[in-house]
C-alpha cells in the first residue's frame, strides 16, 4: 500500500497550488486528479472558463514558480475597472494608475493556470501527480486517512486535503455540513470579439436581472478584441439565452452591454453553470482540511472565487511550515484550526456580502435604487474611497500570508 504523507484531493487551481507552496517542506505530497490536465496551445481558442486574479494571487503563483509558464502562454493584464448601474446614471471606475501601480489584476483561462501549477509542483521529486486517478472512499484508521481509488488502490496519509470542487467528496464523505444557497440564476460564460479594443480594462454593468462582466483577453499576437463575458440571469431567461442562434445572442448581449464595446461581431460556444453560494460549516476534522471551493463557492460577480481559494491554499501552507519550522506535528488539530480560524470568518464576510450586493442591485425598489446610485457617485468624486476599491480589487488588504504580499 501506498504511504503519503499529504494527500491532495483534487489539482484543480488551488489544490496544485498548495502542492507548489509544499514542495520545500521535505514532506512526502500525492495529488489525486480525476481529469486530465493540459495546458492550452498559443494559438488555441481562449477557454470558456477564465478567473481574473488579484495581485495577491500573482504572487502566489509568482512564489510557487508558476507565472513564468502563465506569462510565456497568455495572460491579460488590467489596468482599469468600471462597474456601473444599469437603473441610473451611478458608475465607479478607478485605475492601478491612481495607486503607482501598473495593473490591478491579470485574466487568465483557468486551465492554463492549473497546468502551470501542476507543473511547478512536480518539479519537485517530494511531489507526485496521480492522473487520472479519483478517489472514492476514505476511512479513518487509528493515526491515518485510508483513501480508495476508483481502479481499487489503497493509499493511506496522516492528512488530507479537499480540494476537490464544489461537490467535493472529501466533505461528503467526512460529514462535512454545508450551508447552500439557490441564487436562482445561471452564469452564461463565453468569449467574444467586439469591434472596439478593450483598452484592458474590466468592465461591469448591474441589472436588476443580473451582473454582466466583460473580462479583457489577449491573445499571443497582442490582439485585444476578445473578452471573456459572465452573464449572469435568471434560470429561465437564461434558458432562452442559450437556446439563442449565434447571431440573435450576439445582438442581446449587444444591447444589454450598452454597445460600449462598438458591435458584437464574434462569439464562442456558450456554456453555463448554476449559481449558488455554499460554505462548508466546518474547514477541518481531525486529519482533513479543506481548501477552494470544497470549503465555499462565492457569486461570480466580483470574480472572488479562485482567489479566495489561493488565499486558502497558501494560509494552510504558511501553517504547515510554521509548525515543521517549531518542530510541532504538522498534521495537528493545532496546526488545522490556526488555518481555519485565519479564513473562514473572512470568506464568510465576502460570500455575505456577495450575497447582499446582489440583492441590492436586483432591487427595483426606487429608494434603494437612489441610494445604491448615491453610493456610486460618491465613491467614483471621492479619490480615498476608490483607492480603497482598487486595493481591495487588488487583493492587497486583510491578513495575508507572506507570499501573496510581494514577490
Ligand atoms: C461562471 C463562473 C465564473 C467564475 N469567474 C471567476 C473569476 O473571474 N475569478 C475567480 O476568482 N473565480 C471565478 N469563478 C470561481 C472559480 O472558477 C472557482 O472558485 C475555482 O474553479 C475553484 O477552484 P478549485 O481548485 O477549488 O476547484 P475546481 O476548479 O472545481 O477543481 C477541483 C478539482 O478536483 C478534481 N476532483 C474532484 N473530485 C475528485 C475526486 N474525487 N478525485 C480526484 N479528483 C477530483 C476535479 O477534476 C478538479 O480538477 C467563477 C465561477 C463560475 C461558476
Amino acid at each position: 500500500m501506498k504511504n503519503a504523507d499529504i494527500v491532495i484531493v483534487g489539482a484543480g487551481m488551488v489544490g496544485s497550488l498548495l502542492a507548489a507552496l509544499l514542495k520545500d517542506s521535505g514532506l512526502n505530497i500525492l495529488m489525486l486528479e480525476r481529469s486530465a490536465v493540459t495546458a492550452p496551445a498559443k494559438d488555441d481558442a481562449f477557454e470558456p472558463r477564465v478567473s481574473a486574479l488579484t495581485r495577491a494571487s500573482e504572487n502566489l503563483l509568482r512564489h510557487a514558480g508558476a507565472w513564468e509558464k502563465v506569462e510565456s502562454l497568455r495572460a491579460c493584464p488590467y489596468t482599469e475597472m468600471t462597474v456601473w448601474d444599469a437603473d441610473g446614471s451611478g458608475r465607479v471606475q478607478f485605475s492601478a494608475g491612481e495607486l503607482g501601480e501598473t495593473h490591478l489584476g491579470v485574466l487568465v483561462e483557468n486551465r492554463l493556470l492549473q497546468a502551470a501549477l501542476t507543473e511547478a509542483a512536480t518539479r519537485a521529486p517530494n511531489v507526485e501527480l496521480r492522473c487520472p486517478a479519483q478517489m472514492i472512499e476514505l476511512e479513518r484508521l487509528p493515526d491515518a486517512w485510508q483513501l480508495v481509488l476508483a481502479d481499487g488502490e489503497k493509499i493511506r496519509a496522516r492528512l488530507v486535503i479537499g480540494a476537490d470542487g464544489a461537490q467535493s467528496a472529501v466533505r461528503q464523505l467526512t460529514g462535512i455540513a454545508c450551508t447552500e444557497t439557490d441564487y436562482g440564476q445561471r452564469a452564461i460564460v463565453t468569449t467574444v470579439r467586439t469591434e472596439k479594443p478593450h483598452g484592458f480594462m474590466a468592465r461591469q454593468r448591474f441589472m436588476s436581472t443580473g451582473p454582466l462582466a466583460f473580462l479583457p483577453l489577449q491573445g499571443h499576437d497582442g490582439d485585444t478584441h476578445c473578452c471573456s463575458i459572465v452573464w449572469s440571469q435568471d434560470e429561465t431567461e437564461a434558458q432562452r439565452l442559450l437556446a439563442l442562434d449565434d447571431e440573435a445572442f450576439r445582438r442581446e448581449l449587444g444591447f444589454a452591454f450598452e454597445h460600449t464595446l462598438g458591435r458584437i461581431e464574434w462569439s464562442d460556444t456558450r456554456y453555463s453553470f448554476p449559481l449558488r453560494a455554499r460554505h462548508a460549516t466546518d474547514y477541518v476534522r481531525e486529519g482533513i482540511a479543506l481548501i477552494g471551493d470544497a470549503a465555499h463557492a462565492v457569486h461570480p460577480l466580483a470574480g472572488q472565487g479562485v482567489n479566495l481559494g489561493l488565499l486558502d491554499a497558501a494560509v494552510l501552507a504558511e501553517e504547515i511550515l510554521r509548525a515543521i519550522e517549531r518542530h510541532i506535528p504538522w498534521w495537528s488539530e493545532n496546526t488545522l484550526a490556526r488555518y481555519s480560524r485565519r479564513r473562514r470568518a473572512h470568506n464568510a464576510l465576502i460570500l455575505n456580502s456577495m450575497t447582499g450586493f446582489r440583492q441590492l442591485f436586483a432591487s427595483h425598489n426606487p429608494l434603494l435604487v437612489l441610494a445604491r446610485n448615491a453610493g456610486l457617485a460618491a465613491t467614483s468624486r471621492l479619490l480615498p474611497l476608490r483607492q480603497e476599491f482598487a486595493r481591495v480589487a487588488m487583493g492587497l488588504t486583510g491578513d495575508l500570508p507572506a507570499a501573496a504580499r510581494s514577490v
